[in-house]
């Protein structure tokens, strides 16, 4: 069943809902636009689009890329919804109040007065979070292309590159071989401030004797991937390889206690309880990991108080850490496919410590 019909059979006869955020249209058509909006009922939809993208639209759905029962309308929106509304044919509208802002709700309810506005809440996103085989594989896809990036990018790094080359370098190849973009801004952080998860790469070379942390992952598709390694540029100390094995042994437990019918907070746990027992507890700051699909992060949520019950289907990223602030940190992440009993590491790549020699 595709992704519109999921949502269709959500609604009651008496909803319609107006989508205007290019990811929920993006969701529920297939199409990818930065503008438009998509009117749905349980047994309807009319997708508005301009000039720029109509035709672009039609050559998709021939190709089978828009469900055959999406309704492409040049884009004439307001007329055609006012129409509906002022014929009694619109009662209750659904808009996304997470994502509208409160000046776009106001026109929607000053140009459509004897319509009732209603918020979404999260039943849009929580379709989202079940991810179908289609969608799994997209994301895999991604994953799989930033991790061939890394493959190439390992043999070429030596302590004179610098934390931008090594940026661009991974994104150059995962651009070539067919990514859309980046899916986030990536980190290349080396030596003290590998301390810092979020930290920004600046044209210096790598630190020698330091870690060297990349976060990284590309749109492909429309679907996210997301991972994380660190590798030692020379070699590690045993201090370096303790708190390294320690992620890696927190990240493996997290893994493994990833299954469909747990909670967030359970997975999140696994993982924390390893850095605790091993006294690195005040140095992981973040949760253990968030969901990944048409964005980087949506929804559920490996995370101290996420009381979410993880579905099969769901895509999360299991990424622990430890950072010694003003000396080192590591990261290590990969994404997981939720199954009934377990789940798929979408990751094949080595997480045991490299150390460029
Ligand atoms: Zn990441
Ligand atoms: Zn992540």
């Amino acid at each position: 069943m595709n992704n519109l019909k999921k949502w269709q059979q959500q609604l009651t006869g008496e909803e319609t809902a107006v989508v205007f955020s290019p990811v929920n249209r993006r969701y529920l058509t297939g199409f990818e636009s930065s503008d438009g909006v998509l009117v749905t009922t349980a047994d309807e939809a009319f997708l508005y689009l301009d000039s720029r993208y109509f035709e672009m639209a039609q050559i998709a759905q021939s190709r089978g890329k828009i469900p055959g029962e999406v309704v492409l309308r040049p884009f004439i929106f307001p007329k055609e919804f006012g129409e509906r509304v002022k014929a009694g044919r619109v009662s209750k509208v659904l808009f996304e109040d997470k994502r509208l802002t409160v000046e776009e709700l106001n026109k929607l309810e000053r140009n459509f007065p004897e319509a009732e506005f209603l918020p979404m809440g999260e039943r849009l996103e929580k379709l989202r979070v079940v991810k179908s085989r289609e969608e799994i594989a997209a994301v895999a896809a991604a994953q799989a292309l930033a991790e061939e990036a890394l493959g190439a990018l390992l043999p070429l790094l030596s302590p004179e590159r610098t934390e931008t080359w090594v940026a661009a370098e991974l994104e150059r190849y995962m651009k070539l071989h067919g990514a859309q973009e980046p899916s986030f801004e990536t980190i290349c952080i080396s030596g003290t401030k590998t301390s810092l998860p979020h930290g920004k790469p600046e044209d210096r070379p790598l630190t020698r004797g330091g870690f060297l942390t990349m976060d990284f992952g590309c749109r492909l598709d429309g679907y996210c991937s997301d991972m994380t390694r660190t590798v030692c540029i020379g070699a590690a100390t045993d201090e370096m390889k303790a708190v390294y094995n320690t992620v890696l042994k927190a990240q493996l437990a997290g893994v493994a206690a990833a299954k469909a019918g747990v909670l967030g907070k359970d997975v999140d746990k696994a993982s924390r309880d390893v850095i605790e027992e091993a006294g690195f507890g005040k140095y992981f700051g973040h949760s253990t990991g968030h969901g990944c699909g048409l964005e980087v992060h949506e929804a559920p949520y490996f995370a101290p108080r996420a009381e979410m019950v993880i579905p099969a289907g769901a895509i999360l990223s299991v990424e622990p850490g430890i950072y010694l602030p003003g000396r080192f940190g590591v990261r290590i992440e990969d994404l997981v496919a939720v199954t009934e009993d377990g789940c798929e590491d979408l990751n094949r790549s080595s997480k045991e410590l490299i150390e460029i020699l």
